[in-house]
């Protein structure tokens, strides 16, 4: 694992946490995003060398919505940059980690993700991600 690439925060109105998270970090959100096979609206705000991530449930059975149902807003995943998420999948998977997608998916914001199950690591829903390079598509 590189380093923390971004904290993810389920919201259940994206319009009106941009402008509250405008506020709080000084700088609008660089880009919107819709993932639809995550049933999720996204926006992203950066703050140094790190990234805010804010996502909506724009679906009533998705994973942010369940989670906005179970616990409210608040932070929802801690994202991992990683240099080969299959490989750093296969490692954790070893350790004894939950993985939820083995195969990487396309995330937001140009990302391979996979997620670590937070059953296996202490309630946090850990999310890797490598950038898609050019030469994965
Ligand atoms: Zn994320």
């Amino acid at each position: 694992m590189r380093k923390i690439e971004h904290l993810g925060i389920a919201v259940k109105n994206l319009e009106t946490s941009n402008e509250l998270f405008e506020k709080l970090l000084g700088s609008a959100p660089y880009k919107e995003e819709e993932v639809v096979s995550e049933g999720v609206k996204t926006s992203f705000f950066k703050n140094g060398p790190n990234k805010i991530e804010l996502l909506e449930s724009i679906t009533t059975d998705g994973p942010i919505a369940k989670f906005l149902e179970k616990k409210g807003e608040g932070v929802h995943h801690v994202a991992f940059e990683v240099e080969d998420i299959v490989k750093e999948i296969a490692r954790l998977k070893s350790e004894g980690f939950a993985i939820l997608n083995e195969t990487p998916k396309k995330g937001a914001d140009n990302k391979w993700v996979a997620f670590v199950h937070p059953k296996t690591s202490n309630g946090v829903l850990v999310e890797l991600c490598q950038e898609i390079t050019s030469q994965d598509l």
